[in-house]
């Protein structure tokens, strides 16, 4: 069960017909629409207030596979199969996704370098699903998996814009907000069938296996699981200012469990059209995998009421003493604000001061906390690398620099050459460099 930012939207989306014109499939257009939060909110009963008309919209309009071209400027929101319409160069190695994406983001997708690269395979085995102690189902680690190893990689079941389209607003009024919550989340059902419907038998099932924590909030099954299990992802948006948001729903990954210290960095690749999950530290076999629901950084309270959204109780060490975590945090929060303003990534300059202990200290903690998710551990790995490189000392330097690299790897993806690596980044240059300074200056002693 995921979630994240994406699901609480901002913008919803308007189905109309322009003034004058049928209400039919070759005048609907759908657009987005005011500004307002995607209601996490219950209604007493499912289906269609007493007196409220079935939406019967014809969309046709909205199977658009075999156009043969993407209009860039189009936010129309069309059903398309990716990586590639059902029947041409089959699904690329990893399945089919439905979507329901306007074509701006098709024509993104599609515009990716290397797209249509297979999905990556793990290293063996790396995960089982099963029982998670008051926790429903749960993913386990079936070996010991290294910090930056891939553990999975999966090409998503469906995506959908956060806010469905629904019939038009002016046939709503007068309604109460009850009643009115009930008809959109009758509306969007509706779609969602017409989603459902063009999946293969094997993603419709893998689907419908998924918990749905919202079965009692007057939603239909298919949105039930969306909120329960869909999350946003910064790359599948319509373009910068993110016209509209869209909710990526996986099989496995969506099984993951929510901690306020997280073992896992989840990336999308796009040109694998596939979300990918890494290590964020080393894992043992049969410890939990999880993610994050919520920002970690945010206070044990704060954290409980953004938590309740997704109906989890999180019952972790962290937010049972939060006398010991919410200062920690508060400080990681701190120190992640004062670096954010740096472009330290790419700083390979001699650190000002060479004493490692204050940075050790901070690792630790952050260690000890688990917040390896967050940039200031990678961060204090980077400072250490630099640091015993201009101390000379090249062993210690290639140990951060291998945990470094690995940290990265997670994060982002990319696979960092090992010569790379063993030279720290560049770094090596300044170890050398000291190094050459010391031995000069032992001799020049020896000669006094
Ligand atoms: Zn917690």
């Amino acid at each position: 069960m995921i979630s994240s930012e994406g699901s609480n939207a901002e913008l919803r989306l308007r189905i109309y017909a322009e003034p004058g014109e049928e209400f039919n499939s070759k005048n609907l257009k759908v657009k987005t629409e005011v500004v307002m939060k995607n209601p996490h909110v219950k209604v007493e009963k499912m289906g269609l207030p007493v007196g409220v008309k079935p939406w019967e919209p014809t969309l046709d309009a909205l199977r658009n596979d075999s156009r043969p071209f993407t209009d860039t400027k189009d936010l129309t929101l069309h059903l398309y199969t990716l990586p590639f319409p059902k029947g041409e160069q089959g699904d690329g190695g990893g399945g089919l996704t439905e979507c329901l994406i306007s074509d701006v983001l098709k024509h993104k997708i599609l515009s990716v370098p290397g797209y249509g690269a297979r999905v990556p395979k793990p290293a063996g085995t790396t995960y089982r699903v099963s029982e998670a102690a008051g926790k429903g189902l749960g993913v386990f680690a079936t070996r010991d998996i290294q910090m930056g190893e891939l553990i999975m990689a999966e090409r998503p079941l469906m995506i959908t814009p956060v806010v469905m389209p629904s019939r038009c607003t002016s046939e709503l009024q007068g309604l109460s907000h009850n009643d009115f919550v009930q008809v959109k989340l009758h509306d969007a059902e509706k779609i969602f069938e017409w989603v459902v419907d063009r999946m293969t038998p094997e993603n419709r099932e893998a689907l419908m296996a998924l918990t749905n924590s919202h079965s009692l909030e007057g939603g239909g099954p298919i949105i039930g699981r969306v909120k329960t299990n869909g999350f946003g992802e910064s790359e599948i948006v319509d373009g910068p200012g993110a016209e509209c948001q869209y909710s990526v729903l996986c099989d496995a990954l969506s099984r993951l469990n929510h901690s306020c210290s997280p073992n896992t960095f989840r990336k999308w690749c796009g040109a694998s059209f596939s979300m990918q999950m890494r290590a964020a530290r080393d894992i043992k076999k049969d410890e939990e995998i999880t993610t994050h629901y919520v920002d970690i950084l945010h206070p044990a309270k704060g954290r409980k009421g953004q938590l309740a959204v997704y109906a989890v109780k999180c019952t972790c060490v962290v937010c049972a003493n939060p006398e010991i975590s919410d200062p920690i945090r508060a400080k990681c929060l701190q120190h992640l604000q004062q670096i954010e303003r740096q472009d330290w990534q790419r700083d390979f300059d001699v650190p000002t001061s060479t004493n490692p202990k204050p940075l050790l200290g901070n690792l630790d903690m952050y260690v000890k906390s688990g917040v390896e998710t967050t940039d200031v551990y990678g961060y204090c790995l980077f400072m250490l690398m630099k640091m015993y490189a201009a101390r000379g000392d090249i062993p210690t330097m290639r140990v951060y620099s291998e945990k470094y690299a690995r940290w990265q790897s997670a994060r982002t993806g990319l696979v960092i050459p090992q010569e790379l690596i063993d030279k720290g980044f560049g770094m090596i240059s300044v170890a050398e460099m000291v190094l050459r300074m010391k031995g000069k200056m032992k001799g020049k002693a020896k000669k006094i």
